[in-house]
């Protein structure tokens, strides 16, 4: 055994109400006299709402943050915090809101203040993600890591059930492949077994039927979304310090050339890596396994199919937009950056397979062709 093990992430405030009770205090303590408020058009009224006392220390609010960050916006919230001479970014909203926040980070050097109200987990990540056309330009800078990350599962109360569910399918992206990717260590393991465990835990109460009586639906919703920030904080954590690999290289891929919704992405195509990989990877399947099997249902694979099936996780990338004839294209894009430490050596045949199969959607637990096994041990977000 021997690693260096090298924490990422700054400090974290979690709790139902934090948001509300915590977020003044928060901004104190990073110094905030003239804060930048980055968000969405439809979190602005939350995040005024929040905001609201910090009174005139709020000196600007940009509402422009869009999926997969585009140049422009980036420059347009840098230009907007050089001209209010803002002197910290606090950002509400998803892993696109907190990706416009480190965008503005990445030139200033400002300090960010993260409010998440997704499961992405770009929160706890020093990696930013900008768009030019159709080209997706990612990268690793401590600057943009936040300091601070306020987690109040009360704000991800009016997240629709099904982007929370291909939410929580993207922060267990992060886990499975942390235990393969190539920074991994005893300690991240443990992270991401522990998340794996949480955010299945958390789907299945999101998703489970009602039936019980209103008061107990609702509190057992609220522990569901506890569960699931817990789950997605410790993805985050772990995707940052142990890395990523061929799923994450995959999405990197189908995000930046066809515009894939990013979570769903995610969640359609995790079943089909999984079941590439785990032959190949069997320390880290075992444990998935571990973490993901609530009825002894057997392995890695067949339970992560399982639990999509049961959340209703989006399952084909069909559904969400890439075309049959861009297969071959994707195959090619996905093979000129294929992780070299990937547990099973991949080969264009096997790209392609597996981009099939997740392209035609279930049945994901028997997984694309498999052949010989490999070594454990690479990868982007
Ligand atoms: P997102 O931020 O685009 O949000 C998805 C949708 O949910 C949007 O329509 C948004 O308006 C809505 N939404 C967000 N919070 C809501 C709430 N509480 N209630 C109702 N609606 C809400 O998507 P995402 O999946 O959170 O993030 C995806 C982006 O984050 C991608 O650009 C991805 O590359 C990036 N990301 C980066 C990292 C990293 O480490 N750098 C990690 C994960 C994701």
């Amino acid at each position: 055994m021997r690693f260096t093990h090298d924490p990422q992430h700054g400090r974290v405030v979690f709790g139902a109400a934090a948001a509300r009770e915590s977020l003044t205090a928060e901004v104190d303590r990073l110094g905030g006299q003239r804060v930048l408020l980055v968000t969405t058009p439809r979190g602005e009224a939350l995040a005024r709402e929040l905001t609201a006392p910090l009174g005139a220390r709020l000196v600007a609010t940009f509402t422009g943050a869009r999926e997969h960050v585009p140049v422009e916006a980036a420059r347009a919230a840098r230009a907007l915090a050089g001209r209010e001479r803002a002197d910290l970014v606090l950002s509400i909203g998803g892993g696109s809101t907190t990706g416009t926040a480190k965008a503005v980070a990445l030139t200033t050097a400002l300090p960010v203040l993260a409010v998440p109200t997704t499961y992405a987990g770009s929160e706890v990540t020093p990696v930013w993600g900008m768009t030019d056309g159709q080209r997706k330009t990612t990268g690793t800078d401590p600057a943009v890591l936040p300091a601070a990350v306020v987690y109040d599962p009360d704000l991800l109360a009016g997240l629709p059930e099904h982007l929370a569910v291909a939410s929580g399918m993207n922060a267990m992206a992060h886990s499975v492949e942390a235990l393969w990717a190539p920074g991994g260590d005893p300690v991240t393991d443990a992270l991401a077994q522990r998340s794996i465990a949480a955010l299945a835990d958390g789907l299945r109460a999101l998703s489970a039927p009602g039936g019980a009586a209103p008061a107990d639906a609702q509190r057992s919703r609220a522990a569901a979304r506890e569960d699931l920030l817990l789950g997605a904080w410790l993805a985050g954590t772990v995707l940052a310090t142990a890395g990523s690999g061929l799923h994450h290289k995959i999405c990197h891929v189908l995000g930046g050339a066809y515009g894939l919704p990013h979570a769903p992405m995610h969640a359609a195509v995790l079943p089909h890596v999984l079941a590439w990989n785990a032959p190949a990877a069997p320390r880290a399947a075992a444990a998935i396994a571990r973490a993901l099997d609530a009825d002894g249902a057997g392995d890695a694979t067949t339970a992560l199919a399982a639990l999509a099936r049961e959340v209703g996780a989006p399952a084909a990338l069909q559904d969400l937009g890439l075309e049959e004839a861009d297969l071959e294209e994707a195959t090619d894009l996905v093979l000129d950056v294929l992780p070299p430490g990937n547990p099973r050596p991949t080969g264009r045949d096997d790209v392609a397979a597996l981009l099939r199969a997740a392209w035609a959607g279930p049945p994901a637990s028997a997984g694309p062709r498999l052949g010989a096994g490999g070594r454990e041990g690479q990868g982007a977000t």
